[in-house]
């Protein structure tokens, strides 16, 4: 992985991406192209949620499917190729209060920058239940692909009625001996042929309108390891164990927005709210793109061209103020 730190304190840059996923990659790209010279502040998971994921089937131009994680290093370099600079630190504070904007990251170090794109995605949501933070790492997972390794010929129960945990519980199914799919209702947020998939797979039990009341485990020479799940079955009231030695949690993402509470307008899920038909945020310009501005569609490839429109306002923005500057000077 090719790193550059040039961070050093009070850089002023005319692009600053956070993010690094599908959006903050192809704005980096684009605005590399159009000589930005653009700066990529990769955070703590370089590539976003993608490089958890295995197969992508759906991104247009790769006819057979690519590995996520190869998807990303390619978007990487493309971007590097037009001189976008990676660093790889997590940003902790930006003041968008006066021109240029400030930000800074986790080493303390200061930018200041005439416009931001912010790419910072969305995380795992967990259930909130105490013992699965007790086993988080001991059995209790949000990614398949980086665990499902583990269980091999061993039971796991999914939790969640979405494409992601009908996708999780298949991919699951390459390794475990059998997956319990729970879910707390009877319809599903699954599309169709996610759902159709996982109802055709042998090894997949679906247990509906259930919850999950707690995690089971021990405790044996001082390693944690998942034993079951308590649950409850929501119409009967009945309670019941399973029994697994894996318990991936699949249940939707949240919006890595926290840093810009009180700072950039929000929806009530801290999504960022972005003006229509372009990437603008309420504060000028500072842009957002990706899942953190997308409850919705939340697809690589519509993070993707939110990036690339972000790098297209950007440059306009850019312009704009240049125009005005130019104007301003000739005026005096
Ligand atoms: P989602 O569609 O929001 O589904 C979340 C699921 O988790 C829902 O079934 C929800 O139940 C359940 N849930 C939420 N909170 C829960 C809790 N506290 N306890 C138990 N269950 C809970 O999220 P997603 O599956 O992550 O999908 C997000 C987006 O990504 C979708 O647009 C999806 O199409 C897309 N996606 C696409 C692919 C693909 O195409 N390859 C793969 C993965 C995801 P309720 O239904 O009862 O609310």
């Amino acid at each position: 992985m090719e790193i550059s730190t040039n961070g050093t304190t009070q850089n002023h840059h005319k692009v600053i991406v956070i993010g690094s996923g599908p959006a903050g990659l192809t704005a980096a790209l684009y605005s590399g192209r159009a000589n930005l010279d653009p700066i990529i502040f990769e955070g703590s998971q370089p590539g976003g949620q993608l490089t958890i994921t295995t197969e992508v089937e759906n991104y247009p131009g790769f006819e057979h499917g690519i590995q996520g994680p190869e998807l990303m290093d390619i978007m990487r370099k493309q971007a590097h190729r037009f001189g976008a600079k990676s660093i790889y630190r997590n940003i902790t504070k930006v003041d968008f209060s006066s021109r240029p904007h400030k930000i800074t990251d986790e080493e303390n170090n200061e930018y200041t920058t005439d416009t931001v794109i912010i790419s910072t995605g969305a995380s795992a949501k967990w259930i909130g239940l105490e013992s699965e933070q007790t086993y988080m790492g001991y059995g209790v997972s949000s990614c398949a692909t980086c665990d499902g390794f583990f269980f091999r010929g061993m039971k796991v129960v999914v939790v969640g009625g979405g494409d992601t945990a009908m996708e999780e519980a298949n991919y699951l199914t390459r390794h475990a001996s059998e997956v319990f799919l729970i879910h707390r209702r009877e319809e599903f947020r699954a599309s169709k042929i996610m759902l159709d998939r996982a109802k055709a797979n042998p090894k997949i039990k679906f247990i509906l309108n259930t919850v999950v009341e707690e995690i089971l485990g021990k405790t044996e020479d001082n390693k944690k390891s998942v034993t079951g799940a308590r649950i409850k079955n929501v119409i009967t009231g009945e309670v019941s164990e399973i029994e697994c030695a894996g318990f991936f949690t699949a249940i939707g993402h949240e919006p890595n927005s926290k840093i810009f509470n009180g700072i950039l307008d929000m929806n009530e899920y801290g999504y960022l709210i972005t003006k229509k038909s372009t990437t603008e945020t309420n504060v000028e310009g500072v842009f957002a793109c990706g899942d953190v501005q997308d409850d919705y569609y939340r697809q690589a490839v519509t993070a993707a061209g939110t990036g690339c429109m972000s790098a297209i306002d950007a440059e306009r923005y850019l312009e704009k103020i240049e125009f005005e500057e130019t104007s301003k000077a000739n005026d005096q």
